[in-house]
């Protein structure tokens, strides 16, 4: 009789700690549940909700305008992730902190760059691996969408028609951005055609598009600005005349600054790599991002 009572409170204790659980990874809004997408990083987000729209409820670790490589989670990190059915992250090394983040939680995985051709970084402690920056290029962001449709709809068959007609409306977008650009590098001078950045985050857009590459560092977690780097930096500005420099928005332009005048190139402005700007900042979705930095370039360049 005591075992019997044992094993129906046993069993009272699992069916009450199933509901939480199932219960936890929906939240109630409106009088409808709808799943947690949860990403690395606010670009990521902001493409997932582009294809997932309002049927889920998509979120992002990191905050507008936070530096992503080296991001410490907090606890209400783990908290919020305790929501989420799935977990998204960009991978080729970009979020430093992600697998141990990911071991602590019981959620799927989807690590997009599984699926993407890797640019190598070729110099410093990072040469040899990937350049995590994909996403930079607007080429790539079309597969970043492809990628997210097929490895959701696997994850959620009953929605393959909704992520897939969301997807194409969103690529069109992108597209567009893509013909602009490519048509503005086409009509460019070929001596002008130099992106010199803070980071090296612009090797797909730099690859894709036919320009050279130049940075102050390789990696922002590695942001160290060595003279040797600085001095080649300038030499090249000056011997090619480059007309404009660039820094990101997610680290100081101070450097670049030392840069611009010492060659008398302009400061172009910040571009947005890493991380989106606040909804009032010029960089608000992917979208904005990649307008708001083909503007600054062409501005810069032309
Ligand atoms: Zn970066």
């Amino acid at each position: 009789m005591l075992n019997m009572k044992k094993n129906i409170l046993f069993l009272s204790l699992i069916l009450l700690l199933s509901i939480a659980s199932g219960s936890c990874k929906r939240i109630s809004n409106k009088n409808e549940t709808k799943e947690v997408i949860l990403a690395s990083f606010t670009v990521l987000a902001d493409i997932i909700s582009n294809v997932a729209k309002d049927d889920f409820i998509v979120r992002s670790i990191t905050k507008p305008g936070v530096e992503v490589h080296g991001y410490q989670p907090t606890p209400s990190d783990l908290v919020n992730a305790s929501s989420a059915f799935v977990f998204i992250d960009n991978g080729f090394g970009f979020e430093l902190w992600a697998e141990k983040f990911v071991s602590n939680l019981k959620v799927k995985r989807i690590t997009v760059a599984e699926d993407l051709d890797p640019i190598f970084i070729s110099e410093d402690f990072y040469k040899g691996k990937p350049n995590p920056h994909a996403w930079i290029s607007p080429k790539r962001g079309i597969l970043y969408v492809d990628i997210l449709v097929d490895s959701l709809s696997e994850l959620r068959p009953s929605k393959r028609t909704l992520f897939e007609e969301n997807g194409k409306i969103y690529k069109n977008k992108l597209s567009k951005i893509d013909k602009e650009f490519s048509l503005f590098i086409n009509n460019l001078n070929k001596d002008r055609r130099y992106l010199v950045s803070c980071e090296g985050a612009f090797s797909y857009l730099t690859n894709d598009y036919g320009l050279e590459e130049v940075y102050l560092w390789p990696v922002n977690a590695e942001s160290q600005i060595t003279p040797k780097r600085m001095a080649r930096t300038i030499s090249l500005v000056k011997e090619k005349n480059v007309p404009s420099v660039f820094c990101e928005s997610t680290v100081s332009n101070e450097s670049q600054m030392v840069v611009a005048n010492e060659t008398g190139a302009n400061f172009g402005g910040n571009l947005f790599v890493d991380s989106l700007s606040e909804d009032s900042g010029p960089a608000s979705s992917y979208l904005k991002m990649l307008e708001h930095n083909l503007e600054l370039i062409k501005k810069g360049l032309f």
